[in-house]
């Protein structure tokens, strides 16, 4: 997701997508969904509900007074011993962290799982300076291992099945692996144990930081995030700049959501806090503040509740569109409802306007958010700036769609012309139809044709609201009799 990132395609990825990616993607989703089904039933729905609430509050007034809190979070950090580092976009990213990197020498770096880092293209910049980077989070070794990008936010390899990870093993590890999770845990475990011990540097992600005190918070289920950010000399973090949160408080409340949503749990197996320099861990803790785009988002009232989210994954797991076409088919860091939102907001160009069309708006997404994203509401805006060349300003989009998507506006406003329209929509799609359908259209129009057929004009609207209205009428009016 840096500035060379080539446009996306994703009508053409989805094509492209590979059926045992969507089948095993099914698989994992709908066990998500299941276990997070449970754990909130367990909760109470009231009481589930009176948490997203509070979520969504914590998370929006933490938005509203971002600069007091980051402020608050520089100053807490440098008193504990640590440093702030500022990187207003994905180059300035790497480059303070390859500076670090350079000027101590580091040559091996162990990192807790981070979809920042993968944000800013981290690993091959890493790798071209010689330093080799290892992922230790599982699903983000598999991937790594694999020489692919993760698929989904908070389950990197959910799109392979166990006989692939162990074929994959047995292949880049040259041992002899078998398909049972347990097994193939713990290969990976006694892969990486050396690499911990002999690591010069530590990177990680934050899922939130506190502003209160300057804490950097990671929730893992593996501990791989305690031993990255302990056992080598140097920490750096690299966190977005809309993790901070106010208070301890606000902690307790976001971190039940996230762990509940993501994987189905009460509590995520460590929580590790880390407050600048602390004794008998890593001598030097840098943290790398990033915006990379966020400062935009933040300026649009409708698309910067998209900065709310935690990273839970949940959206994804329920949508449907992602379900059927699987993560890569989104091109980027993000996928899914989360990854419509972010990734043409964060590109910041024409390179990814097309994904907030990759969704039916069904409002799945929303109903499972943790902090109340008005997902489907989010999309419609950004497809809107997209149609009307805002930001996302692309060739993609003809200017014969644009000026009939203004037409539509202004027959849709007047009874009389969505009369007329009516009429003359009936007379020309005659020789098209057929029974219910029109099967294909003529060019442009053929860009939904191609995908599914286009429902005729049946008419008769205007007859069936008048009998309606009447009926609704008449049965008021015995209602008073
Ligand atoms: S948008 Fe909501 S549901 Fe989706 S990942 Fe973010 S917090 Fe989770």
């Amino acid at each position: 997701m840096t500035e060379k990132t080539a446009r996306i395609d994703f009508r053409e990825n989805s094509r492209n997508a590979s059926p045992a990616v969507v089948a095993a993607t099914q698989n994992s989703t709908r066990t998500a969904l299941r276990k997070r089904a449970a754990v909130v039933a367990e909760f109470g729905e009231e009481r589930w509900q009176e948490l997203r609430k509070a979520g969504h509050e914590i998370r929006m007034h933490a938005l509203t007074h971002l600069d007091r809190y980051l402020a608050m979070v520089e100053e807490k950090v440098t008193a504990a011993g640590g440093y702030v580092h500022w990187a207003k976009d994905a180059e300035e990213a790497r480059e303070i962290v390859l500076g670090l990197a350079t000027e101590r020498s580091v040559r091996s770096i162990v990192k807790v799982k981070s979809m920042v880092s993968e944000e800013i293209d981290l690993n091959p910049a890493l790798e071209a300076r010689g330093i080799r980077a290892y992922e230790t989070d599982l699903g983000e070794f598999i991937v790594q291992l694999a020489g692919q990008r993760p698929s989904h936010i908070t389950s990197p390899a959910l799109h392979m099945t166990k006989e692939e990870v162990a074929a994959l093993f047995c292949e880049k590890l040259g041992i002899d692996a078998c398909p049972i999770p347990e097994e193939l845990t713990e290969h990976a475990r006694l892969r990486l144990r050396p690499e911990f011990l002999n690591a010069d540097m530590g990177i990680s992600g934050g899922n939130f930081l506190i502003a209160e005190t300057g804490t950097l918070l990671i929730v893992t289920n593996e501990g791989n995030g305690r031993l990255s950010t302990s056992l080598p000399p140097v920490h750096v973090a690299v966190v977005g700049i809309e993790k901070v949160i106010p208070d301890w408080e606000s902690a307790a409340v976001l971190l039940k959501l996230l762990a509940r949503s993501v994987s189905g749990s009460k509590i995520t197996a460590y929580s590790t806090f880390i407050t600048g320099v602390r004794e008998g861990g890593p001598k030097e803790f840098h943290l790398v503040l990033l915006d990379n785009g966020r400062s935009r988002i933040l300026a649009d009232k409708v698309a910067r509740e998209a900065l709310l989210c935690i990273r839970c994954g949940a959206c994804m797991n329920t949508c449907p569109v992602y379900n059927q076409v699987g993560g890569y088919a989104y091109g980027a860091v993000y996928q899914g409802p989360i990854g419509s939102m972010l990734t043409p907001l964060l590109l910041g160009t024409g390179l990814a306007g097309g994904l907030p069309f990759a969704s039916t708006l069904c409002g799945a997404c929303a109903e499972l958010c943790p902090v109340m994203i008005p997902i489907p509401e989010i999309l419609l805006h950004l497809r809107k700036r997209f149609v009307e060349g805002d930001t996302f300003e692309s060739p993609s989009v003809p200017g014969i769609l644009k000026a009939m998507a203004k037409l539509g506006r202004i027959v849709l406003g007047s009874p009389t012309l969505y009369h007329l329209g009516g009429r003359l929509g009936k007379i020309f799609q005659a020789p098209l139809r057929r029974g219910d359908w029109l099967p294909s259209l003529p060019p442009p129009l053929n860009r939904w044709t191609m995908a599914r057929p286009f429902p005729a004009f049946q008419g008769g609207f205007r007859g069936w609201f008048k009998n309606r209205k009447a009926a609704v009428k008449q049965a008021e009016g015995k209602l008073h009799e």
